[in-house]
């Protein structure tokens, strides 16, 4: 079995759709399992409906007919007639979303955002799925919360894979094509979960483990991965090929063209992953496998804006040692902040940090009970991979340095 993935670039209008099925007829769709995004910015939309449930009920309804009346628009476009049951499918799911917030009395804002940022991906899929059916594509549209098991970490939930093996070996059929979610699961409870944002890449690789499956190809608005983000660099060079440990390494440092996540369960049964263009689907695109590190060799950037870089120094010159530093952590812990970087010296000790989930105010006010604290926000951290003098000039001039550091292969710079 082959596995591929289209983001929701690739499908945020109904040509995308329309392209969808172009690319399975040109490259070949037979024992395929497809796994589909939200379309276009879609999260991003139901984050605004799940952020006006909890704090500005006036706007609720509005949000959500907005992305109603959105996706009725790209059905528009692909059926001519609105007596097609995808309609009334998809009509039927945001009835069932609006259904779920009224009854709803939990609290948990995160158990809240599963359920609702899941209807994404199930209208998206939904119809891709009809479409494809209704141009002669036959398809089997699979809910992937009977496939993927999750634990109850909502919003970046753990898979379990012992059950999620089992019923993917026992239940899917593989003879076929299939349409599926990305980014959702379902823990014990059959509550729905999601894998943490961009997570339809890591559903892609979770199901080619369990199917062991030839390779798995993630289809992109661009040539493949280059050796920068194109939106932020000029004269980004497409990479041919990179090992899965140099893949693993761009995505942890914030490559956002593969979800790191993606990279180890395809390590571990040397399926190899694909990314390519859904613009040119014969183009070579990227080939991450094992071999050589990176061809050809170049210099990689990487670069994530809007970062905080937090400064602490201990109140009386005393030294930050391990006692103290493994309290920072697990604050740091505790209020979900993803870290970058990390540097310390005697007295003082540096982070940088993603403030993902809007904690940081909490977290100084803890800090500075035992430290002296600084904070600078909206910082640019830059990573460059196989660095030279050049490439770190091209990064330095014009801005100001607060923090570098260099490991053989690896130099981390954030400025302001
Ligand atoms: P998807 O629709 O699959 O979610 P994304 O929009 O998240 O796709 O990812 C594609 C985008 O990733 C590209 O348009 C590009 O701007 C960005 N990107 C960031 N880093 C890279 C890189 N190293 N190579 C290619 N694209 C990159
Ligand atoms: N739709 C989800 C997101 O935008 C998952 C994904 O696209 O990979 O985060
Ligand atoms: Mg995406």
């Amino acid at each position: 079995m082959q596995v591929f993935k289209f983001g929701g670039a690739s499908v945020k209008d109904a040509e995308g759709v329309k392209n969808l099925a172009k690319v399975l007829k040109q490259v070949g769709y037979e024992e395929t399992l497809v796994v589909v995004s939200a379309m276009g910015k879609m999260t991003n939309a139901f984050e605004h409906v799940i952020k006006n449930y909890f704090e500005n009920k006036a706007e609720l309804k509005s949000s959500i007919q907005d992305i109603l009346k959105y996706h009725n628009q790209i059905l528009l476009d692909l059926f001519e007639n609105e007596s097609h049951v995808v309609f009334k499918k998809v009509r039927e799911l945001f009835l069932e979303l609006e259904s779920f917030l009224n009854r709803n009395k939990s609290p948990d804002y995160n158990f809240v955002y599963d359920q609702t940022i899941s209807y994404g991906e199930l209208v998206s899929t939904t119809i891709v799925s009809e479409y494809l059916n209704h141009i002669g594509l036959t398809n089997n549209w699979v809910d992937v919360r009977e496939y993927i098991k999750t634990d109850n970490y909502y919003r970046t939930a753990n898979v379990d894979w012992e059950t999620t093996q089992s019923l993917i070996s026992k239940n899917l059929n593989k003879n076929t094509l299939n349409i599926t979610q990305g980014f959702i699961g379902s823990d014990a409870n059959n509550f729905t979960t999601t894998l943490g944002r961009e997570g339809s890449d890591y559903t892609a690789a979770i199901f080619a483990y369990c199917l062991n499956a030839q390779s798995v190809t993630i289809w992109k608005d661009v040539e493949g991965v280059l050796n920068a983000d194109p939106r932020y660099f000029e004269h980004a060079q497409l990479i041919h090929q990179i090992s899965y440990r140099e893949a693993i390494e761009l995505a942890f440092y914030g490559a956002s063209v593969i979800h790191p996540k993606t990279l180890q369960p395809l390590q571990r049964k040397e399926i190899p992953l694909y990314v390519k263009s859904f613009v040119n689907p014969e183009g070579k695109g990227t080939s991450v496998s094992k071999g050589k590190a990176i061809e050809p060799e170049m210099p990689c950037f990487i670069v994530k804006k809007n970062q905080v870089l937090i400064s602490l120094s201990s109140l009386d010159f005393s030294y930050i040692v391990e006692e103290n530093i493994s309290d920072i952590f697990n604050l740091l812990h505790h209020y979900k902040m993803k870290v970058d970087v990390i540097q310390n010296s005697a007295i003082s000790f540096s982070v940088c940090i993603d403030n993902v989930y809007n904690n940081l105010e909490q977290l100084v006010q803890h800090l500075k009970a035992k430290f002296k604290v600084t904070i600078h926000e909206n910082v640019s951290l830059y990573t460059i991979r196989h660095y030279n003098e050049k490439a770190i000039d091209t990064i330095e001039t014009g801005k100001t340095v607060l923090l570098k550091q260099l490991t053989q292969e690896t130099v981390q710079i954030v400025t302001q």
